[in-house]
């Protein structure tokens, strides 16, 4: 064990391997669910070290668990109990190698947080629209691992559509060097998108080439109270035919999700609260033209809105501080109910059209088997996708609720089945939902999966145990 610790320090340098002070920060998830225990966390410096640390474990049998952020929801990005995994936080890779304003492109490197991409871009006159409340702490390496979503996929797509090229470290401790920018190149298999999405369990990514975008003349955002989930849906068809490529965000929040922020966080003000709505739903429209431009189609949106009873009431931002404002409430939510206590979070996906009928189904089924638990349902509707969770009952601790768990999830992912739709749309597998994937996907998708992690990750050298139900460690 000294021998191998002293190989690392040899490769990342010694105050880079750490190992016997408090390893909190690297051990344990984001919604502090689970807690592991790393044999050492190393931190190298560039794709060179990343390469020679790969190597290094591959020969001593230690799997290595990649690390960006650690703000991902699926746990994946901390270390089993067994003391024997080596965590690899990729955080000092944080260099912005290259923006190329004529190609609309920027090569970073994976540890880089997503917010200083985006600062980055826009120090360019350029976009980078990737968007998350994660957005100061998670790392572009972690965002393309997952292949993240956030408020902008309705206009700009998932991390994958935001990504031309790769630099990744492979399980065998080589490098592919594959950052490239081109838009066109059918040159064989799609491997970037291969690694994009696979969670750290088929090589690590050490940079990106992403897309970048011109920046917006304006960007305006309403608030809107919505009577009914189908009135929801109705505006946004009216919103897409409104303001075409220009709605770059259409978020979905219920009464229960905005009781819980003004309870919690008092000092941030929920817009239109004097006459609490059923739902309510942040619309944001970027102009190419003008403020005023934006104005002018945001107003005759919602004014046709009010007059098809599609909303009841509506608020457009008068300041950038305004919609600021608007978008703090939306963004708290997930702390808002992580401090009212235990949730059961499920981030699914249904076809928009359908939507409606899947929330008034299984919100009747939840009520009638667990009448006490509350939904807090809230989310990306323009892309049909919610987070819909369920807090326990007020009052109730972490170790009540558990039991209740695997029969309540059972309930929202049988649902989801039934209307078509997917049980992970944008937090991705890890060792959360692998039980979840085994029980849904197919076995010809499974055994596809399977045979690329052993083509590509014979020694489950990466990540084990996480995505696959039975890449054993
Ligand atoms: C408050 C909050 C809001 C969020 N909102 C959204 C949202 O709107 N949309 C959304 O999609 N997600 C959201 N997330 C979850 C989201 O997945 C993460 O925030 C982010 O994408 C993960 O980045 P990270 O650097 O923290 O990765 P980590 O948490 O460190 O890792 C996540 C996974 O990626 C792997 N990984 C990390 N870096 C690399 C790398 N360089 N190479 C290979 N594998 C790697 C890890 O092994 C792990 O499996 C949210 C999270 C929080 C806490």
């Amino acid at each position: 064990m000294n021998h191998f610790l002293d190989q690392l320090r040899a490769i990342v340098g010694d105050a880079h391997v750490l190992w016997d002070g408090d390893l909190t920060q690297w051990e344990q998830d984001w919604r502090r669910r689970v807690r592991g225990k790393a044999l050492a966390v190393v931190r190298p410096a560039n794709v060179e070290e990343v390469a020679a640390t790969v190597r290094c474990c591959l020969a001593a049998g230690h799997s290595i668990v990649p690390q960006g952020g650690n703000t991902g929801l699926a746990e994946g990005s901390t270390p089993d109990a067994s003391g024997s995994q080596v965590v690899l936080s990729l955080t000092r890779l944080n260099a912005v190698r290259n923006i190329d304003t004529a190609n609309l492109t920027m090569t970073v490197e994976a540890g880089c947080v997503l917010q200083t991409v985006q600062e980055a871009a826009a120090s360019s006159g350029l976009l980078f629209p990737l968007s998350l409340a994660a957005e100061g702490s998670c790392t572009i390496g972690g965002n393309l691992a997952t292949n993240a979503g956030g408020t902008q996929v309705l206009r700009y797509g998932n991390a994958r559509e935001l990504c031309l090229g790769l630099e990744v470290v492979t399980p065998d401790g080589r490098i592919w060097r594959g950052t490239s920018g081109l838009r066109k190149d059918n040159t064989g298999y799609a491997l970037r998108d291969l690694m994009i999405g696979s969670e750290g369990t088929l090589g690590i990514i050490t940079a990106a080439t992403l897309k970048l975008y011109p920046q917006p003349a304006a960007r305006l955002s309403a608030w809107v109270s919505v009577p009914s989930m189908e009135q929801a849906v109705a505006l946004l068809s009216a919103a897409r035919t409104h303001l075409g490529e220009g709605l770059t965000a259409f978020e979905f929040m219920d009464a229960q999700s905005l009781q819980l922020v003004q309870h919690h966080m008092p000092q941030l003000r929920v817009p239109l609260d004097q006459e609490p709505s059923p739902y309510s739903v942040l619309l944001e429209h970027s102009d190419s033209e003008s403020e005023t431009h934006a104005r002018m189609l945001f107003e005759s949106l919602l004014e046709s809105a009010l007059d098809n009873a599609w909303i009841t009431n509506a608020a457009i931002a008068e300041s950038l501080a305004q919609s600021r404002a608007m978008w703090h409430v939306r963004e708290h939510i997930p702390l808002a109910q992580a401090q009212e206590g235990p949730s059961l979070k499920h981030d699914i996906s249904v076809e928009i059209s359908k939507m409606p009928a899947f929330v008034a189904h299984t919100g009747e089924q939840l009520a009638a088997a667990y009448p006490d638990v509350r939904l807090v349902n809230f989310g990306h509707l323009g892309d049909g996708n919610l987070h819909y969770n369920v807090q326990a009952p007020a009052g109730m601790d972490a170790k009540t609720f558990a039991p209740l768990e695997d029969g309540i999830s059972d309930l929202v992912y049988a649902a989801v089945l039934h209307f078509g739709g997917s049980f992970s749309a944008e937090h991705g597998i890890g060792g959360l939902k692998r039980g979840v994937l085994a029980t849904h996907k197919s076995a010809v998708e499974l055994d596809m999966m399977r045979a690329i992690k052993a083509a590509l990750d014979p020694h489950h050298l990466l990540n084990p145990g996480r995505v696959l139900p039975d890449a054993a460690s």
